[in-house]
């Protein structure tokens, strides 16, 4: 330890606010350069590679190539798939002495499809699964938590191509079972949810979630976790939907709609207290610009229940949009409307109405009356337009107390960070790039796609996230920056000459240990070694001067053995097996 460069701090960092963050600038494993950048430190890299080392094992193990593209990719790749458009400032782009355009890559299909339209000639080629760990860049709007989310990363990014779904498919689920492995192997507990596929729809996306109060997704799950799925595209289910309303209903509602004197009674929350009612009776009204491309935009009326609140990413997936945002005071104006008091009547344009579920929840509602200080009773879709129910589309955020799509009882809500992803990616890029072969009966096929990412520094910030206490970190023994740490307190050159025997004999044995060999007090190292968190700590001190006895202490489990210096290495070897045992099991 004398010769490797500890920098460890008493103090938390002041711009640190999670874990994570603070114990990897305190234990010496990160430095920050500046916004989303960090140094790797020296024992900070033995983790990064040792968790690079288990991704790298598996996805071998699985049948992928590895290869190692460029950082810099040509503007030209990512104006094929428009990508180059649609991403906004997230994307770094720069321009080389020639003035040409470039972008530092924040993901790779664009690069590996094109490299792969050049290697494989024929279907045969196919299916291949290849892969890179390798930085990436996004300019983020807001870096933060550390190297959770950080502007230049650590990714394995891997992409299959398929002649077809089934190839697929099977693929997809050797990349669910090897990210099960992975994460198991370096000893993080995640659970695989559902996850949005934008345009693609189906059910082929799933993220790793590390369940975290500092998450930034929401996960819906059941009792049993048999449904586990990101808010963003979890159903909501009611018990009853009426989505026929009878002659009589009709008549009923004609003859009893009437507009109701709301002063100065603007939101959802002020009307059912005015009224005494419960904000499920009552309809909100929503306006969107929903853009389709490039000078491409339309406004969309959303009706919803008041006690619910929009799924944007819902919507979007709705009309595939590239982007929708919420309407502007002018737009309530242009089509003779009053924000507080907006509803689907007596508007002086038509717009295209969507119904949320909710609106089937009730065969009356209130709703505003497009004046201002005035809502309208008993109105009902149905009195606007009789087909309402082709545009009854599920477009609320679930919540905890939903009923659980799989009908076991109610959903609740944690918080997730993501730490992998894998996803179907189906034609989009094979098209766009022109990436086409002769298939088996001589017709041309666009391969099927699939990608799968891990982030390297978010695994290794979430694993500290899991596996520490007020001291510091706690190791998983599979990616601790060294395995054992050895704290002498030798007196004189005798007793130093002992240890060194000791830390010999055990490099012999091949064990992973860093002797804390420093010229500071014996409280510094003990500090120190559970602040940089060392799975197994050794200590040779005054009993084995004086009795022979070695003291061992398992960081995790806080158990302390004694044992006599012969058995010294078998004990070691045990708890070494005893503590991958620890390591966590993917079962979901
Ligand atoms: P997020 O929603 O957190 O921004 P993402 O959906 O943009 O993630 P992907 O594009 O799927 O992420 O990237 C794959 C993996 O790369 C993520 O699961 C995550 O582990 C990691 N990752 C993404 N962005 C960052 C970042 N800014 N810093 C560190 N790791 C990241
Ligand atoms: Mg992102």
């Amino acid at each position: 330890m004398k010769n490797f460069l500890i920098t460890t701090l008493r103090e938390n960092p002041q711009d640190a606010v999670v874990s994570s963050h603070k114990l990897m600038i305190r234990a010496g494993l990160i430095e920050k350069l500046g916004s989303g950048l960090y140094h790797v430190l020296p024992l900070g890299l033995r983790v990064i590679r040792k968790i690079e080392n288990i991704v790298r094992e598996e996805m071998n193990r699985s049948g992928a190539f590895e290869f190692q593209l460029p950082l810099l990719v040509p503007a030209e790749l990512w104006k094929e798939t428009g990508r180059w458009t649609l991403i906004g400032k997230e994307m770094f782009r720069l321009k080389d002495r020639n003035h040409n355009d470039l972008v530092l890559g924040p993901t790779h299909e664009e690069t590996f499809t094109h490299l792969m339209k050049s290697l494989i000639k024929s279907y045969k080629d196919l299916p291949i699964n290849v892969y890179q760990i390798h930085t990436k860049f996004r300019d983020e709007i807001r870096p933060r938590f550390g190297v959770i989310r950080s502007r230049e990363f650590i990714m394995k990014d891997a992409y299959s191509f398929h002649v077809d779904e089934a190839s697929l498919e099977e693929t997809y689920q050797i990349m669910r079972n090897t990210y099960r492995r992975i994460f198991s192997r370096v000893g993080l507990e995640t659970i695989p949810v559902e996850a949005d596929t934008g345009a693609m729809g189906g059910s082929g996306s799933e993220e790793f979630m590390v369940p975290s109060q500092i998450g930034e997704e929401t996960l819906l799950i059941n009792e049993d976790m048999s449904y586990r799925c990101n808010v963003e595209k979890a159903p909501v289910i009611y018990n009853h939907l009426h989505k026929e309303i009878s002659e009589e209903e009709i008549k009923f509602l004609q003859t009893h709609i009437k507009k109701i004197y709301t002063p100065n009674i603007a939101t959802i929350e002020d009307l059912a207290k005015y009224l005494n009612k419960k904000n499920e009776e009552l309809l909100k009204t929503l306006l969107y610009r929903i853009v389709l491309g490039e000078n491409q935009e339309k406004l969309v009326m959303i009706l919803i229940r008041g006690d619910r609140q929009l799924n944007e990413t819902k919507l979007k997936n709705y009309f595939q949009a590239i982007e929708v945002y919420p309407a502007s005071e002018k737009d309530f104006e242009e089509i003779g409307s009053v924000v507080g008091y907006a509803g689907p009547m007596n508007l002086n344009t038509s717009i295209p109405i969507l119904y949320d579920l909710s609106v089937a929840t009730r065969k009356s509602w209130i709703t505003g009356a497009n004046e201002k200080h005035y809502h309208i009773e008993n109105f009902h879709p149905v009195l606007i337009d009789k087909n309402w129910s082709q545009y009854l589309v599920d477009l609320a955020i679930a919540k905890a107390g939903d009923l659980d799509p799989n009908g076991k009882g109610v959903l609740k809500e944690i918080r997730g960070i993501e730490v992998g992803h894998i996803f179907k990616l189906g034609q989009k890029y094979t098209k766009a790039m022109d990436f086409s072969l002769l298939g088996l009966d001589q017709k041309r096929i666009y391969p099927l796609m699939g990608c799968y990412g891990i982030g390297i520094n978010r695994t290794m910030a979430t694993i500290i996230e899991q596996n520490h206490d007020d001291k510091g970190i706690q190791w998983p023994i599979s990616v601790a920056p060294f395995e054992i740490v050895l704290i002498d307190i030798a007196k004189n050159q005798e007793e130093k000459d002992q240890v060194e025997e000791i830390y010999d004999s055990l490099l012999k044995e091949h064990f992973e240990v860093l002797w804390d060999n420093r010229d500071v007090r014996p409280g510094v190292k003990f500090i120190d070694s559970e602040l940089i968190g060392f799975p197994i700590r050794i200590t040779i001190g005054k009993n084995y001067f004086e009795n022979q006895e070695i003291e061992l202490y398992i960081r995790k489990t806080d158990q302390k053995y004694l044992v006599p210096k012969q058995e010294l290495i078998s004990k070691l070897q045990s708890i070494r097996e005893f503590l991958f045992s620890l390591l966590p099991n993917h079962d979901l």
